[in-house]
């Protein structure tokens, strides 16, 4: 008798949805509003979309400061449309503060690099900067081309937490490019961790970083781990104290989310 009651059941309510499938039209998942704003792309390969906010374009370095003086201006060399590291200076990172974005940034070894392993055209950008010093979640620029370092130190890592997944790496004197998707951490009202910081990264086009979770920020020794809560910050650029000569970067633009 059960059986047959569950039977029926089971008959009754197949019959229902597919009655229901049969009333339902292709516009019923058709969605009109909110329309997505209308913006300009770059015209050439790198060139910041209309609704970007423009952090280096070959000309000033009016949206940086000194990452350990923020009331200084940038000390780092801008000379015909490049910015170059200036080692003796010190790390550079952006007035605003910046919550979830997309970057774009291009990155180019020099030609006549020297040095090995992480003392060859290491730099990196503090996807979010905390501070003085090398406080932050680092995404890894190094010369990874015919260089052997640990592999969650060669570029397009996440430095010392997730190993790129592909070495795209073009030899030192070309332009590189990294697209970055990053989503910032969320702490509680209590400040504990309610969802870490999350990352996507293209390296010459090429995916190297897929949806990662962050352990924390990025620990030069030790373990990661988030303990401090932060909101929105700057995104910074390092200026490494190896001995080998310095990078340039062009191209800069973010994209809030
Ligand atoms: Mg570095």
């Amino acid at each position: 008798m059960k059986r047959k009651l569950l039977l029926t059941m089971l008959l009754a309510s197949g019959f229902c949805a597919a009655n229901a499938q049969e009333k339902a039209k292709p516009e019923d998942t058709e969605v009109y509003s909110p329309v997505p704003p209308e913006i300009k792309p770059g015209k050439k390969c790198g060139e910041a979309p209309s609704d970007a906010i423009v952090l280096f374009d070959g000309h000033n370095l009016d949206q940086w400061v000194m990452a350990d003086d923020r009331n200084a201006p940038a000390k780092w060399t801008v000379n015909k449309g490049i910015l170059t590291v200036n080692k003796q200076s010190g790390n550079i990172e952006t007035q605003r503060t910046f919550t979830n974005y997309q970057l774009h940034i291009e990155w180019q070894v020099p030609s006549n690099i020297t040095g090995s392993g992480q003392a060859r055209g290491n730099s990196g950008i503090f996807l979010a900067s905390l501070g003085k010093g090398d406080a932050g979640y680092e995404l890894q620029i190094l010369d990874s081309y015919n260089n052997k370092t640990y592999t969650n130190g060669q570029a397009g890592s996440i430095y010392k937490q997730f190993v790129p997944l592909a070495n795209p790496t073009l030899p030192p004197g070309e332009w590189q490019t990294y697209d970055v998707i990053w989503t910032a951490p969320v702490f509680g009202s209590d400040g504990t961790l309610v969802f870490p910081a999350k990352v996507t990264v293209l390296f010459n086009g090429v995916l190297v970083q897929n949806g990662v979770e962050l352990k924390g920020p990025t620990q030069y020794i030790g373990t990661p781990a988030y303990r401090q809560p932060h909101g929105a910050s700057p995104i910074k650029l390092q200026a490494h104290g190896d001995k080998s000569e310095p990078l340039s970067f062009r191209n800069i633009w973010v994209r809030e989310i």
